[in-house]
């Protein structure tokens, strides 16, 4: 495996004084060749700066950035072997879709003939076949994040940088675009990497995801990883529905001072051999799942049902016994340690 991106102790501080933003906070990372790499985080997290940095927009306050293994901290964007998709696309609305997706090789000085012939490849790429001479206006939101994705991958970058692409367009469209999106990864085996606050997205899509906040990155890995083995309680919350204990409350479970639970590894059953006990708050159903919260020692238990096992929820006030496997529990650091 060749490494594709590599930020070595890359920081970007915008504005100074009282004003001072640290936007990215001495980020290292490694990507690998061919990857799909996901940063995950929630708004103002350091995402956009991050990508906008190895694209070559926005330069790092310190630190390096290697493309291939060559430094390009000091190349401006169009030297860089990236391309970018942006979440609002930014297609030229006069121009037809045709040469919207062929614009980077005009730049090249690509002659016409050559040019259309490939724009029309790369529009068959992305399942858009016949709609070049058409303008930017005349497709749908999901088609024209299509000739967006025609377009930054004509030049054949090394890395193509996407900034919440799918943001704009509705669930069921996204979900199709997921898919289409990895798939096209795979088949072209360019290093992707995808940005998104969507932890689904993240979850379905990536090899490997990074977990961003405010400005650091918190746990890089696998997608089970970082669900099942959350480094830090940002982690644990952010990623998915956790039930985190602190205190006596954790050291009963698992006799550690901070533990985490998915509402999904627990289960109603008999009292006697219950871990714990207490009375539902409420109940409620989600179609594919119900959620029934319940109070323990003064504190709230997410638990997650099986509708088909549990047509009947329990009503607010019945007293329920939780149960779940031992390695359903993870320890995590303490929460002082990595709370902001
Ligand atoms: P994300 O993409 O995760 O939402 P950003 O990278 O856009 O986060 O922003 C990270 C932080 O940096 C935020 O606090 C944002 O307000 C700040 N920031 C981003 N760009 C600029 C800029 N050009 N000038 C000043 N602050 C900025
Ligand atoms: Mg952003």
């Amino acid at each position: 495996m060749t490494v594709a991106v590599t930020l070595e102790g890359v920081s970007c501080v915008f504005g100074s004084g009282a004003q001072m933003v640290r936007a990215v906070d001495h980020v290292d990372l490694t990507i690998e060749g061919g990857e799909f790499f996901t940063l995950l985080g929630p708004s103002g997290s350091g995402k956009t700066t991050c990508l906008r940095m190895i694209g070559g927009f926005t330069l790092p306050t310190s630190g390096r950035i290697l493309i291939g293994g060559q430094d390009v901290s000091h190349l401006p964007p169009y030297a860089r072997p990236v391309n970018t998709v942006f979440q609002d696309y930014a297609l030229f609305p006069h121009m037809n879709i045709r040469d919207n997706v062929a614009y980077g090789l005009m730049v090249q000085g690509v002659e016409k003939a050559q040019r259309h012939a490939r724009a029309e490849q790369m529009l068959d790429l992305v399942r858009l076949s016949g709609v070049g001479i058409r303008r930017p206006g005349q497709l749908s939101g999901g088609q024209r994040q299509r000739v967006a994705l025609a377009r930054a991958l004509i030049n054949q970058p090394q890395v193509l940088l996407l900034d919440e692409p799918l943001g704009a367009l509705d669930l069921k469209l996204r979900e199709q675009m997921q898919t289409e999106l990895k798939a096209l990864q795979r088949q072209l085996g360019i290093t992707f990497l995808f940005i998104t606050h969507d932890q689904h997205e993240a979850l379905s899509m990536s090899d490997r995801i990074g977990v961003f906040n405010n400005g650091r990155l918190e746990q890089v890995g696998a997608p089970q990883a970082i669900y099942n083995r959350p480094a830090t309680r940002f982690v644990a919350e952010f990623v998915g529905a956790a039930n985190v204990f602190d205190g006596a409350r954790a050291r009963e479970i698992a006799g550690v001072d901070s533990v985490m639970l998915r509402p999904e590894r627990i289960r109603l059953g008999a009292a006697p051999e219950a871990r714990i006990s207490g009375a539902v708050i409420d109940a409620q159903y989600f179609g594919s799942f119900s959620r029934v919260r319940v109070d323990w020692s003064g504190g709230v238990v997410a638990v997650d049902l099986n509708p088909e096992l549990h047509p009947l929820l329990p009503n607010t006030g019945d007293t329920v016994h939780l149960h779940w496997q031992a390695d359903a529990v993870h320890a995590l650091a303490g929460p002082r340690a990595v709370l902001p």
